[in-house]
């Protein structure tokens, strides 16, 4: 018997996640397991904690990775929080807000929509003129949209519910890391993330943060949380008190890969990593200028994710096939209505250093000349 390890490329991750993992990422992992309540474990989990609210920008005590990839994260934070009949405004510009919109909804929330549209930023007053006219429990929005290569303006957003009792739910699994988030000051009550994008790390994990408020509220739900696995007062107690109270087995090489990556970004610094993403975005930007590719986002595109149209004559997915094929690079298609017509590109991690940006460029000049 053999694995088929040797026959795999070794391929340059340059679509929006996962990313590039660094090679003192990889090697954490290999670490050897520990057991999920031995002392040194705990010691791991606690550090990365202080880590994560270090990188979220937040004092909540419930901070901790959910065991999945980003999509738990954003099952974790609605299961906990939504209780069937609820009122739950989705604001909807691209596919992972409409995956909020499913997952509501499956929970029975009474889910509004404000749609806006694709490829533009969110406008905080098509929020407010819906916030005008009814009450809800739960406002929810995503920050980086993947699907399109916009940053929404979560802070903005946040201030129309800063004094209310509606909690303001954020998906920022594209964000995290590479552009800012401010979990307390932004008033997020709820807050996931994944690890594959900006941070680095293999996928599988996916940050979470719950505000004092949040945890009240799930605290009086009339019903139990639908969701054994995804229940955060359960699984809160592995993470704090002493003992720790087992609830699933921690996937600890996987926390072994996020302390360290957390470990470079802050050693680096959360704002010169954010420089680095807006420094690499532009190099792309202008390398793929020279050869035809204009932006799909006219403004406010997010640095971390870029979404191009070739140009005429040259085919997003023949070229995203040669890329593959003959210069083991991975970049991504559309999503939804844009499937076929654009590549995504991402510069998250360690995706956004000169290297792999430039090989990039050099290998899609190579392409369609
Ligand atoms: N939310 C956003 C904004 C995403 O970009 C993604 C994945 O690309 C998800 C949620 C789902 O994350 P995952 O694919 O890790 O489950």
């Amino acid at each position: 018997m053999t694995t088929v390890f040797g026959e795999l490329d070794h391929v340059l991750l340059m679509a929006p996640g996962p990313s590039p993992v660094a090679p003192n990422v990889l090697k954490a992992m290999s670490i050897p397991t520990l057991g999920h309540l031995d002392p040194d474990c705990i010691k791991v989990m606690d550090a990365m904690q202080d880590q994560l609210r270090a990188v979220c920008k937040t004092k909540n005590a419930v901070t901790f990775p959910i065991s999945g990839t980003g999509s738990a994260g954003m099952e974790a934070t609605f299961v906990n929080l939504v209780e069937r009949g609820d009122d739950v405004l989705i604001v909807n510009n691209g596919v992972f807000c409409s995956r909020m919109v499913e997952v509501a909804t499956r929970l029975g929330a009474q889910v509004d929509v404000v749609e806006c549209p694709w490829g533009q930023p969110i406008d905080p007053a098509a929020v407010k003129a819906q916030l005008d006219k009814k009450h809800y429990k739960i406002l929810a929005a995503v920050h980086a949209e993947t699907s399109t290569g916009i940053n929404n303006p979560i802070a903005a957003i946040g201030e129309l519910v800063k004094n209310s009792d509606t909690l303001y739910l954020v998906d920022s699994v594209a964000g995290l890391g590479g552009v800012d988030m401010r979990v307390d000051e932004w008033g997020i009550d709820a807050f996931y993330s994944g690890s594959q994008k900006c941070l680095s790390v293999p996928p599988g994990l996916a940050p979470a943060s719950f505000s004092d408020a949040a945890m009240e509220t799930i605290a009086k739900r009339k019903t139990k949380v639908p969701n054994w696995y995804m229940d955060v007062s359960l699984i809160r107690k592995y993470w704090e008190g002493s003992p720790r109270v087992y609830h699933h087995t921690a996937p600890i090489n996987m926390y072994y890969a996020m302390h360290q990556a957390l470990d470079n970004l802050l050693t680096e610094g959360l704002d010169a990593s954010f420089a680095r993403h807006v420094a690499m975005h532009q190099r792309l930007t202008d390398g793929l200028a020279k050869l035809g590719f204009t932006p799909y986002v006219k403004e406010g595109g997010a640095p971390q994710i870029n979404l191009f149209l070739p140009p005429a004559g040259v085919d997003a997915n023949t070229l995203r096939a040669c890329l593959r094929k003959e210069h083991k690079i991975e970049v991504a298609g559309g999503l939804g209505d844009l499937a076929g017509k654009v590549i995504r590109v991402g510069v998250m991690g360690e995706g956004a250093r000169e290297e792999p940006i430039d090989r990039l460029i050099n290998a899609i000049k190579a392409c369609i000349n």
